[in-house]
């Protein structure tokens, strides 16, 4: 029997953007893992014959200590996908003017450091906005991945916002965070935007019941259960396949 298709992603979010989502100042001095992670990310997928697609942000590819880890990458075959170059989930937020700077700027630090040219996008933190496909299509990108068909987004937010440290302004910034409910509407699979000549691949929620099934929410539910995250992920590529 044929093995489905699956296409398969990473977002390298770094140390310091989990640090600044949650408010906490030592974002500032940009602290890394990478050099942890990188060379464990492609033993795991070299192990496995995967090749996958990294999203990786302008910010690290413009630091000279991340460039031969994030070529690296690239030379092993992945894919390489821009996330932005300041990874702030409020894109949504910025003027057209401010998202072109925003996405070009990583696009180039990007390219630069792993000699690749980027045609894919997703936004940090799940950020979505009809600017940012408008900027896509005229950098010459063919799709973007930023859109999470789900109802569950403003649930995450909320989540967050509890374990976070956050003011009141932070918390406006962040009021989109992980989406709306009306995201539920979006489709699963991937399709062509009417508006642009561009694909949209969605990260991929549960069929029917629309829940997320990706890492993020997989060691969430481990950290209750690793038998119950088990359960979920086959209950999910289960349905996937079904569908
Ligand atoms: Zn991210």
């Amino acid at each position: 029997m044929n093995k489905p298709l699956a296409s398969l992603s990473l977002d390298l979010d770094n140390a310091w953007s989990y640090l600044q989502i949650h408010g906490n100042e030592e974002w500032q001095s940009y602290p890394s893992y990478l050099d942890q992670l990188v060379p464990m990310f492609l033993d795991d997928m070299a192990a496995r014959n995967l090749k996958v697609t990294v999203f990786v942000v302008g910010k690290d590819a413009s630091l000279p200590q991340n460039r031969d880890l994030l070529r690296g990458i690239a030379e092993s075959g992945h894919e390489i996908g821009n996330h932005s170059f300041n990874h702030l989930p409020w894109l949504d937020r910025f003027t057209a003017a401010g998202l072109r700077a925003e996405l070009t700027e990583a696009h180039d630090a990007i390219g630069t450091a792993t000699g690749s040219s980027t045609v894919g996008f997703r936004g940090p933190g799940f950020s979505f906005s009809a600017e940012t496909l408008s900027v896509l299509a005229s950098l010459g990108y063919t799709y973007d991945a930023s859109t999470l068909p789900t109802f569950i987004g403003p649930l995450a937010r909320a989540y967050y916002f509890r374990s976070g440290d956050l003011n009141e302004e932070e918390r406006e910034l962040r009021s989109k965070l992980f989406g709306s409910f009306a995201d539920v509407r979006r489709p699963n699979t991937a399709y062509r935007w009417a508006t642009h000549h561009l694909m949209e691949l969605p990260v991929t929620t549960i069929p029917l019941i629309r829940t997320p099934f990706h890492l993020s929410y997989l060691l969430w539910l481990a950290g209750i259960s690793e038998k119950l995250a088990d359960l979920y992920l086959s209950v999910a590529l289960a349905a996937c396949r079904a569908t």
